[in-house]
């Protein structure tokens, strides 16, 4: 065991090689999932200007004290709709009607809600402004108000730099008037599948073949992580047909570039003589289960990842080495998430770190991790069915029920709870 290569040392190494991508702008929709380059400051107020956050009647407070017991009449003098700005001032005595979200007038300082008057208007009606009304309840000053800047003042980091930009950060960026966003370049990834045995998924299934899924399993979690995935053809176990296939992933000016299969002993001496001839590459024996054949180095100076063949193999070291060299590249968080959990059954292991595809559920207050059923490295309905990788540590050999171990999660935690 001792000639394997440790795991976390082994991501260590690999992490090394990357580091934050450069800044691009996009137009505001195209920000959606991007990560924020720069801590947007905001230029102005949200909201722009003191509002209420009723329809009523903008009064000063002070006029409707007593109204509890005794209903107070104020004169109606202003009205104001959404989008209108209130002129003049609001005496002592007087009243505005006001809508939802429209400026409140100089002078008034509270906002009574039309249900707490004598007043009956339906929403948006253009219904001819009452004379006078009738408070039926006392305001404070701020009742009902919005001020200025409540939710953002001007100047204020409101988003910070390697914030991932979801749906609320592109309403905050759109009140701010932002129709392009600063947000770091998305890295382009190159994939290319590996075998002799492979057909493409639109291809009959000759005897002896098998479709290629790797090639779109990869892909797919490249762009699950913000990556924009450059699908290179299936490359035969040639020399010829490898290096011709490695040479259009160069072409592709990717920022990565991730093969499949070929890297396990007696299939990767094809795959190494054309590292050899393209650039630097390292063949890695990693202490881990599944996916112990690994290999990381650069092509024309581009880092590449070569992952076994073994359809779960293959996610499972994207998860482990992959994933955060690639939140990395993003330059946003890197925490992959995990939790503790307990093991729901007698499990066994060689010795080798292994990640076992798991479901949890939540039980008094403690997650509990059950395997996926068939564990074999082939098995893809494991990673389908899984919420995560339970990991078993080096030298242990058997897990009882109810042992502690951490759960790597495969998404992200809010979709658990
Ligand atoms: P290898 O690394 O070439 O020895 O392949 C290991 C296993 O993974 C074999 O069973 C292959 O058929 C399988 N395999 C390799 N590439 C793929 C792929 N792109 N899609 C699905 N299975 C694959
Ligand atoms: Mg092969």
């Amino acid at each position: 065991m001792s000639d394997l290569m440790n795991v976390d040392q082994a991501v260590e190494q690999v992490l090394q090689h990357f580091a934050r991508l450069p800044p691009e702008p996009v137009g505001l929709p195209d920000a959606l999932n991007r990560i924020a380059a720069a801590d947007i400051i905001a230029p102005g107020n949200i909201p722009p200007f003191a509002n209420s956050s009723m329809d009523g009647f903008a009064v000063r407070a002070a006029a409707t004290h007593g109204a509890d017991n005794v209903p107070i009449t104020l004169q109606v003098v202003m009205d104001i709709p959404a989008g209108s700005m209130p002129q003049g001032r609001l005496g002592a005595g007087e009243a505005a009607r006001i809508m939802t979200g429209a400026p409140m007038p100089d002078g008034a300082d509270a906002v009574v809600p039309v249900e707490n008057t004598d007043a009956r208007w339906n929403a948006g009606s253009n219904a001819s402004l009452p004379a006078a009304v009738q408070v039926r309840r006392s305001v404070k000053a701020g009742d009902y108000v919005r001020p200025a800047g409540e939710d953002i003042p001007a100047g204020a980091h409101v988003i910070p730099a390697g914030r991932i930009i979801r749906a609320a950060e592109i309403g905050i960026l759109a009140s701010l008037g932002m129709e392009t966003v600063s947000v770091i370049r998305q890295p382009r990834v190159a994939i290319l599948s590996t075998g002799d045995e492979l057909v493409d998924v639109g291809e009959a299934l000759t005897p002896g073949k098998i479709r290629d899924s790797n090639g779109y399993v990869l892909a797919a979690l490249a762009e699950t992580y913000g990556a924009i995935p450059l699908r290179i053809p299936i490359a035969r176990d040639t020399l010829e047909d490898v290096r011709r296939r490695f040479r259009e992933a160069l072409d592709s000016k990717p920022d990565l570039i991730i093969s499949s299969a070929g890297v396990s002993v007696g299939a990767f001496d094809v795959v190494r003589a054309v590292m050899d001839e393209l650039g630097k590459i390292d063949f890695w024996r990693i202490n881990l289960r599944p996916g112990k054949p690994l290999a990381f180095g650069h092509l024309g100076g581009v880092p590449f990842f070569g992952l076994p063949g073994n359809p779960v193999s293959a996610m499972v070291t994207f998860d482990i080495f992959v994933r955060p060299a690639l939140l990395r590249l993003r330059g946003g968080d890197e925490r992959v998430p995990y939790v503790q959990a307990i093991v729901g059954e007698d499990l066994h292991s060689d010795g080798r770190r292994t990640y076992l595809r798991v479901t949890l559920r939540h039980e008094h207050g403690v997650w509990v991790a059950t395997t996926t059923g068939n564990q074999s490295s082939g098995a893809l309905t494991s990673m389908m069915l899984a919420d995560g990788l339970l990991i078993v540590p080096e030298d242990m050999g058997s897990i009882p029920a109810g042992t502690a171990l951490p759960v790597r999660l495969l998404r992200d935690q809010s979709e658990y709870v």
